[in-house]
């Protein structure tokens, strides 16, 4: 009789984590779609309305940017697409190349001019040679910098860059002085389309975190997050496991 109820139990397992990865499944494919839709539905409208109406040059350069908005809304969600493809298959898509973390930090920060604007950042004057997948770490990165934007209200929002060593392992801490995090959601955080507040919803897609935990666990690696409560910021902290190289 226990064989039975072992067996039975080993089966629903089996099951209960078959359909929670189906179910998963579909609802990135959902959210994908969602947030594809959105600015082609836009983009439509307006190539609509210029092929319709008579429009004057203001309102004209108006509708343009918002276009340009779209397009390139657009195209950083086909580039997340492409490269969580890239991090779901074969080892040899990811292309390791040794760097200097704090250069490497400062020069992906410096590349953003809408984030130069509206983030401070602050990295501490230390070589740190890493080997990592430039691509994929930049998409980690600026994935960090938006939240650390997004979810901030000071006057003058900053991140600060740390490194602590130990004999096996480096932590990188990306501290910010943002609205912080509860205890409670310092995990969930890194889920699948877990976002904090409902309110959020429309200012993205509460994958940003998960894409960067699955880029930091393809450099043996993993993310985790810290702070001491609502307002008081809060640190995403990478740990990298150190070989000869790191
Ligand atoms: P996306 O990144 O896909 O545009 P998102 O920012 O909502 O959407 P994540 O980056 O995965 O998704 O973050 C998940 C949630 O974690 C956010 O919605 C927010 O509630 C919380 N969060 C992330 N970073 C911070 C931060 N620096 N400070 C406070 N809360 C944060
Ligand atoms: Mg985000």
């Amino acid at each position: 009789v226990s064989l039975i109820i072992l067996g039975l139990s080993v089966i629903y397992i089996y099951f209960q984590k078959m359909f929670g990865f189906l179910r998963l499944q579909k609802n990135f494919i959902r959210g994908f779609t969602h947030e594809l839709k959105t600015p082609v539905t836009s983009i439509q409208l307006y190539i609509d309305t210029f092929s319709k109406y008579e429009i004057d040059r203001k309102s004209q350069l108006k509708y343009l940017d918002y276009m340009q908005k779209d397009v390139k809304r657009l195209s950083s969600q086909i580039q997340r697409i492409l490269n969580l493809a890239r991090l779901e298959g074969g080892k040899d898509r990811v292309v390791f190349e040794k760097v200097n973390f704090s250069s490497f930090i400062r020069e992906t920060w410096n590349s953003y001019p809408n984030i130069v604007k509206e983030l401070d950042l602050i990295v501490e004057d230390r070589d740190v040679f890493i080997s990592i997948d430039k691509g994929l770490f930049e998409m980690l990165v600026i994935n960090i910098f938006n939240n650390a934007i997004k979810y901030n209200l000071s006057d003058k929002r900053f991140l600060k860059i740390s490194f602590y060593e130990k004999k096996k392992e480096l932590k990188i801490f990306f501290t910010d002085n943002g609205i912080g995090i509860k205890r409670k959601d310092l995990k969930r955080i890194f889920r699948q389309f877990y976002q904090v507040s409902k309110k959020q919803r429309n200012g993205g897609t509460g994958l940003g975190l998960y894409l960067s935990q699955m880029i930091a666990k393809r450099h043996k690696g993993k993310l985790s997050a810290k702070s001491d409560g609502a307002g008081k910021g809060c640190s995403i902290i990478l740990s990298l496991k150190k070989r000869g190289s790191v």
